[in-house]
């Protein structure tokens, strides 16, 4: 599998799923949420509606609508607390859940916004690291998942995703 990063906006992405850093409501939101169901339209809402939310580090998995990615996989992170409070294996989950359900849909290439790191404030550079070893360590076994691609909407995100991709690979 190939992991990549790239500096943009995921909603623009084409490729089979583009995850979703929702709230457990699935409701919508700001931030990559309000941005996705924008760029969707108000039928996503429509079907996020029926799933009854999702917990922390879970995800549920809707069409993409009108979104150049054919699905969105929703899945809420954690809020930063501290760090005392399971945060770092929820946001494991988070990555792993998403990667496994994109498995189950058949999905070749899966884009991940920088979960947790906006409104949420986990610290960016845990988060990249967690984001690049979770990842690794399911494309480690055999999946329909060939690419995945680490959106960052700013430089510094893009920074700490290229460091621990390069930690992790020397
Ligand atoms: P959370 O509540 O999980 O922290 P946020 O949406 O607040 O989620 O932020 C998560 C990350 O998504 C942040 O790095 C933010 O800059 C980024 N982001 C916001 N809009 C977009 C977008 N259109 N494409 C990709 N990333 C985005």
């Amino acid at each position: 599998m190939k992991i990549r990063t790239m500096l943009g906006d995921i909603t623009k992405i084409q490729c089979d799923a583009i995850v979703n850093a929702a709230n457990t409501s699935l409701l919508g939101g700001g931030g990559v949420d309000g941005a996705i169901h924008r760029a969707a339209g108000p039928k996503l809402l429509e079907e996020c509606r029926t799933l009854n939310g999702c917990q922390t580090g879970q995800a549920k998995i809707t069409k993409g609508y009108r979104l150049p990615a054919a699905y969105v996989i929703h899945t809420p992170g954690p809020i930063w607390r501290g760090g005392e409070n399971g945060e770092e294996e929820l946001l494991a989950d988070s990555y792993q859940n998403c990667l496994k359900l994109a498995e189950a849909h058949g999905c070749r290439t899966v884009a991940f916004p920088s979960i947790s790191t906006g409104v949420y404030r986990f610290p960016l550079e845990r988060a990249a690291r967690i984001a690049v070893g979770t990842i690794r360590a399911f494309a480690s076994r055999a999946s329909s998942v060939d690419e995945v691609i680490l959106v960052a909407f700013d430089p510094q995100t893009k920074g700490c995703y290229d460091r621990a991709l390069e930690e992790a690979r020397s």
